[in-house]
């Protein structure tokens, strides 16, 4: 038996690294485990998020958003940028240089922090004994009092379209792509896929999307997936609802997919497909035999509200567990968990995750929907804002989009903010806290914002909840 340690952690994507991190600073002898191999063959920290996830797409959606307000946008402010290219491999190299510094830095942190680094595949064996088999098959036992699982999750692939080197690809392949394909099919309008398809769609593809359900963006509130739908529509994806995929072929350099929709069986021939139809856990093998911990049929850990699984002292945090697949959720469960660890008292409030698309303009949401509140029973009062009426959003050439609260009609409590616009994913930051403090729309509209401001729109619209948005015609009547 080698080293014994207080803490355990296996994975080191966001929601693992914050937790040992956590854990180290709050004097725990603390370790994680990581088996993530890099570009260059070594084992690299940061999980899906750093590696292929949010921040390689944001990188992408960076710099593509920047080619098309440099192609198109910047004539109208008197720039003259003549005749503007995109180098999709130097975009790539960006993204890549970026990614190795992020993941490399938490290296960095880890031994600021005192924690201690395994590198190879985390096995629960016991309920205080972690197994570590490095990549050479070698494995080592550790002892520890709590362990913390944060294994994470992999894209869910589907038996219609089977991933086919540089063809059909998951989001980690469309992250990788060296030239615009000239025809690019996205399965799945769900946050990764309009955020891809948005990237290539950029860069010159004629992208379209199948999505199998009716509803567009089903947890967004309607009014604002509505209008975001319009503006996806109007920069060119061809977002086609209620398009099951149930078939592909691949000839030569093309992949022909086959979709039902109402019309029938039709077809469609792409120079590239990205499979974007969810994640799924990644659970397979990190529960030893025996161990006790209960998984649930889709291979999540099951887990109480505050990440104890059913074994005493064994937590699961993260994506491997249920709720919203997001970074912020994950990294929030492992500060929780530590904090737990250590003896303290701590809790989430999973009713205040916000969640963001980085498409243009952005989606940024938390809470409930106008609709959700209603059919839940609760009688709610709303108030939305149009960016075409800021200041700011004219100086920035952002008016598309709106921001609207939703607050329950008896109390004024705050129960959801949705936006589209630019940085929506910033200004949502203030619907997170409002509901954390338990506001009002009032406490909003009493607050005083900065001009000229984008979240001036949400300060609009908590007024217009009451019908007093100031710039805005035809609003309620005072009371
Ligand atoms: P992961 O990040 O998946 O990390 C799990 C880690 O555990 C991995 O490093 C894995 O190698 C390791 N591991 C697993 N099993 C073992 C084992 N047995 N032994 C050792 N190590 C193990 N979320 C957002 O909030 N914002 C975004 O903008 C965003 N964009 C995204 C874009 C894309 C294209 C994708 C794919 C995802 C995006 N996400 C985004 C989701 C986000 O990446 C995940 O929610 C987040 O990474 C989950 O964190 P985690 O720590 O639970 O798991
Ligand atoms: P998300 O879970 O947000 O990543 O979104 C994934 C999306 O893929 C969901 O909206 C699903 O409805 C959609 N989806 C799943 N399977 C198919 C399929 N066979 N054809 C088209 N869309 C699909």
């Amino acid at each position: 038996m080698a080293d014994k340690f207080d803490v355990i952690v296996i994975g080191a994507g966001p929601g693992g690294y914050v937790a040992a991190i956590r854990a180290a600073q709050l004097g725990l002898k603390t370790a994680c485990v990581e088996k993530w191999i890099g570009k260059e063959g070594k084992v690299v920290h940061g999980g899906t998020c750093l590696n292929v996830g949010c921040i390689p797409s944001k990188a992408l959606l960076e710099a593509s958003h920047k080619f098309v307000e440099a192609k198109h946008d910047f004539d109208d402010m008197g720039i003259e940028a003549g005749d503007v290219t995109m180098d999709v491999k130097k975009m790539m190299a960006r993204k890549d240089t970026i990614v190795k510094n992020l993941t490399g830095g938490i290296a960095g942190l880890f031994k600021a922090n005192g924690v201690t680094a395994l590198e190879g595949t985390g096995k629960v064996t016991g309920s205080k004994q972690v197994e570590v088999t490095d990549k050479d098959g070698n494995s080592a036992s550790y002892e520890a009092d709590n362990i913390v699982v944060a294994a994470g999750s992999v894209p869910v692939e589907i038996p219609p379209t089977p991933l086919t080197e540089g063809l059909i690809v998951d989001s980690t392949g469309a992250l990788e792509f060296q030239e615009t394909p000239k025809r690019l099919g996205v399965i799945g309008a769900g946050v990764i896929g309009l955020e891809l398809g948005s990237v290539w769609s950029r860069l010159g593809s004629e992208v379209t999307v199948l999505e199998a359900m009716d509803d567009f963006l089903p947890m967004v509130d309607s009014a604002i997936a509505k209008e975001t739908q319009k503006l996806l529509k109007k920069q060119g994806l061809d977002i086609k609802l209620g398009a099951r995929v149930t078939g592909s072929e691949v000839k030569g350099d093309e992949v022909v997919v086959k979709y039902s929709d109402s019309q029938g069986e039709q077809e469609l021939t792409f120079d590239k497909l990205i499979v974007c139809v969810g994640r799924k856990p990644y659970t397979k093998g990190v529960i030893g035999d025996g161990v006790g911990v209960d998984l649930d049929e889709r291979g999540f850990i099951h887990v109480d509200d505050q990440c104890r699984t059913s074994v005493p002292g064994v937590y699961a945090i993260g994506d491997c567990v249920r709720g919203p697949m997001l970074a912020h959720k994950a990294s929030e469960e492992g500060i929780m968990v530590a904090d737990i660890i250590a003896g303290h008292k701590a809790e989430m409030n999973y009713d205040a995750i916000p969640n963001v698309i980085y498409t243009f303009p952005e989606v940024a949401w938390v809470g409930m929907t106008e609709q959700d509140a209603k059919a839940a029973g609760i009688k709610v009062k709303t108030g939305a804002f149009p960016f075409a009426a800021s200041g700011r959003a004219m100086a920035n050439n952002a008016t598309e989009g709106q921001a609207k609260v939703i607050a329950d009609a008896e109390t004024d409590r705050m129960l959801g903010m949705h936006i589209v616009g630019q940085h929506a994913g910033e200004m949502i930051a203030q619907g997170v806290i409002a509901m954390e403090f338990g506001s009002s729309a009032e406490d909003l509209a009493l607050s005083c914002y900065a001009h000229p401001t984008m979240s001036e729109a949400v300060h609009e619209a908590a007024l217009a909840v009451e019908g007093h948005a100031i710039h805005m015609a035809n609003r309620k009547k005072r009371k």
